[in-house]
């Protein structure tokens, strides 16, 4: 049996921080682990910024209860549960990703946590575990599954290399030069094509 280990944002929906930043005209809080490699200094400028605006979870909350999978999402996610396990590896936070989740039939997710206080200020954050994709895929791997793995970013690409296929699902041109050993996808043709010829290459490592 093989699981699937899909990214979230970029994959089956849009970025929430970008639909934020749209809707509150923040542009800064358009910049994404496309831009901005490390994690942690990219969660700060963020907090800083929701901070210093008098923002709280309960705004970024309205704007992604009115975000929708993207075009042919849920299509793609109805034939890959007909012929895989479906795991969402995300570095997003619970407290974000539910209202999504409703949307998609609620697969398993693993994620982070958002500190909140009690004025629905967003004050810190906790990974629940560093390296969070990469050791979930390798844990399903020590329980004898075999993992395809797709992602869109700099954070998914240690998820696609411990996978026993990873692939890339509309990536961005540096990610695509950085990692051209990954094949590149996008359209959820494309992907569906690309899991049944990874499937057919994991049977042959048995
Ligand atoms: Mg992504």
């Amino acid at each position: 049996m093989e699981i699937a280990c899909l990214d979230l944002e970029g994959v089956l929906f849009g970025e929430v921080w970008i639909n934020f930043a749209e809707r509150t005209g923040l542009e800064i809080l358009k910049l994404t682990t496309r831009d901005i490699p490390d994690y942690d200094v990219l969660m700060r400028q963020r907090l800083r910024v929701l901070a210093e605006n008098g923002l709280g979870l309960p705004d970024i909350q309205a704007v992604i209860n009115q975000m929708e999978p993207l075009d042919g999402a849920k299509e793609f996610l109805t034939w890959l549960r007909q012929r895989y396990q479906l795991a969402i590896l995300s570095d997003t936070f619970y407290e974000f990703a539910t209202p999504l989740m409703k949307k998609i039939d609620y697969p398993m997710l693993i994620c982070h946590h958002l500190i909140v206080d009690q004025k629905g200020q967003v004050t810190d954050y906790r990974l629940r575990q560093r390296e969070s994709k990469r050791e979930s895929v390798k844990a399903f791997k020590q329980l004898n599954y075999r993992v395809i793995a797709v992602g869109d970013s700099y954070n998914d690409t240690t998820m696609l290399g411990e996978a026993q296929v990873g692939i890339l699902f509309r990536p961005p041109h540096n990610v695509v030069a950085e990692f051209p050993h990954f094949p590149v996808t996008r359209t959820y043709e494309e992907l569906c094509e690309a899991f049944l010829k990874a499937s057919a290459n994991i049977q042959t490592l048995k």
